[in-house]
């Protein structure tokens, strides 16, 4: 049985330069047709997987890019498709100045509970930075249009380490941020990945990396968020108490999801396949009832590949892993300790906060 659902919805208004999901303009795509196909993929796929979502995510993409029309029929076609009783967390990513109050309150009454605004930077020039199409401004009124509709949730996703963005520019961003009073905050390291406008410009020596400068701004995020009543548990996410995300924490756990959607992943009993990420190559193979099309890439994940998963992930979270999962010696443990990186508690291995700042280097030296 699988328990978690995500749903990918490729449209993006206007695409950021540093990203690297699978997204793009929504140009002439068939919306009816994409919709439909999304709910018909659902469908055979939910039947196979013996679908029963405790959680579910609608991800991409910016699927607030949706018209009300279309996201009406997603969101009531989910629930005709997929037995919600077992629901706990409906969470959907949005972007500020996709959506009004209208499109909002339709989310809302349509049973999502957690909306995940991604606003990244209150600074014009940052923003500009990233390409990002909202002003501070109407990120402001994006997140109280959905504080007015009730939603039990509300997630701001942030950004640091940003060309150009000085530490006093965070500091003010985390502040107006805290002065919102969000559930929960997702405070993202800028990641430079390959095939994005930002690597060509980094490889071209346009922009540097700095881990000294990354490591004053993940401090900064640390103490700013943990004095506003944030518990800080994992690397990049901050939650008020009740609130942590139960999505993304079964995905650490390790448990199966099933992603639907052009570009979507999913891991179901000890395989990982991704779905074509072409639209419209979707909708075709999704139109003939094709479902072996529609998958591009596909693996067995042995035990190996599954416990390094578990320790890259695992480590990142405030409970850390435990010692059954870890291949490594007792020596190479308490070497890690006595460098001051991790630390025992409560039979597992945490990062200490020296240690979180060099996550995936501790993670290599524990496989
Ligand atoms: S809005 Fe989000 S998904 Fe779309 S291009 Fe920007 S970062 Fe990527």
């Amino acid at each position: 049985m699988v328990r978690h659902l995500y749903i990918h919805v490729p449209f993006c208004h206007r695409i950021c330069p540093y990203c690297n999901f699978y997204k793009h303009t929504p140009g002439g795509t068939d919306q009816n047709a994409f919709i439909h196909s999304l709910l018909a993929e659902l469908k055979m796929r939910s039947r196979e997987c013996n679908l029963a979502p405790e959680t579910i995510y609608m991800g991409g993409g910016t699927p607030t890019t949706l018209s009300i029309k279309h996201l009406d029929k997603l969101l009531e076609g989910i629930a005709d498709t997929v037995d919600l009783k077992a629901l706990t967390e409906w969470g959907i990513e949005a972007n500020p100045a996709t959506f009004k109050r209208d499109k909002a309150q339709l989310m809302r009454d349509s049973g999502i509970t957690r909306v995940s605004l991604g606003i990244q930077s209150w600074t014009p020039t940052t923003l500009s930075t990233l390409g990002r199409d909202h002003s501070p401004e109407d990120a402001r009124a994006s997140f109280e249009t959905l504080r007015a509709c009730g939603f039990k949730s509300l997630n701001i996703d942030m950004m640091f380490s940003i060309p150009g963005q000085s530490p006093e520019s965070w500091l003010a961003d985390l502040e107006h941020t805290v002065e919102l009073s969000p559930d929960h905050v997702s405070a993202y390291n800028l990641n430079y990945e390959e095939d994005t406008e930002f690597f060509d410009r980094l490889s071209q020596g346009e922009f540097q990396e700095d881990t000294s400068r990354d490591v004053a701004f993940f401090t900064h995020t640390t103490e700013i968020l943990g004095q506003a009543g944030f518990e800080h548990y994992e690397i990049s996410n901050y939650a008020k108490p009740g609130h942590h995300s139960k999505h993304n924490s079964a995905y650490w756990s390790g448990a199966d999801y099933l992603g639907i959607g052009p570009g979507a992943f999913t891991t179901f009993q000890g395989t990982r396949w991704r779905n074509i990420a072409n639209t419209t190559e979707y909708i075709n193979q999704v139109t003939r009832n094709n479902l072996a099309g529609l998958v591009t890439e596909y693996e067995h994940i042995d035990a190996a590949a599954f416990r390094a998963e578990r320790i890259a992930l695992q480590l990142r979270t405030k409970n850390g892993i435990g010692m059954d999962i870890l291949a490594a010696s007792e020596n190479k443990i308490n070497d890690l300790a006595d460098e001051g990186l991790i630390k025992k508690r409560d039979g597992n291995i945490v990062l200490t906060e020296k240690g979180k700042l060099l996550a995936d280097s501790v993670a290599s030296h524990l496989l």
